[in-house]
């Protein structure tokens, strides 16, 4: 095979590229799956810590995609919904569109206490509370915020189920 020239104006590229390749995952495990699981993260009426912090896990000083994960812009390629945030009456309707938006097989995960049973933001004029109120809620990841590496930890155990 012939070797790849690894000089000139690319070498910084690939320098990106194979330290990207060799970084290790959380728990130093090889990804389990063939293709990455599709996170779609959505925002729906919190302080937005949570947000935050699960949309840090994009950074490089996460390997989310070697752990088996890829965030997605769009519903149609997800397949896990990450919901943040309590679920305000404005947000709900997007969220029914978003989840109608993605294809079967998918699967909800509510990310912090907000998202759970609204946290700090009871059913009220603006928030119908968290996701609780609406449906049995089977996949969570609790705190307040979750910190990135607990979230990405809690994704990788739900990924094994
Ligand atoms: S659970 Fe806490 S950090 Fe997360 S959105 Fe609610 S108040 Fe903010």
């Amino acid at each position: 095979m012939k070797a790849v020239q690894r000089t000139g104006p690319l070498s910084l590229l690939y320098a990106f590229m194979d330290a990207t390749r060799g970084r290790a995952s959380v728990n130093g495990e090889i990804p389990r799956r063939e293709r990455p699981i599709g996170l779609y993260i959505l925002e729906t009426g919190g302080c937005e810590g949570c947000f935050m912090e699960v949309e840090s896990l994009n950074g490089s000083a996460f390997a989310l995609e070697q752990a088996g994960f890829v965030c997605v812009s769009d519903p149609a390629d997800a397949d896990w919904l990450l919901l943040t945030g309590a679920v305000t009456r404005v947000c709900a309707e997007m969220l029914d569109r978003v989840w109608r938006a993605m294809p079967p097989g998918r699967s909800l995960i509510a990310v912090g206490a907000c998202a759970v049973d609204g946290g700090p933001f009871p059913a009220g004029y603006a928030t119908l509370g968290g996701l609780q109120a609406l449906t049995p809620v089977r996949r969570a990841i609790p705190g307040c915020p979750p910190a990135p590496q607990e979230i990405l930890h809690a994704l990788e155990e739900l990924a094994r189920v």
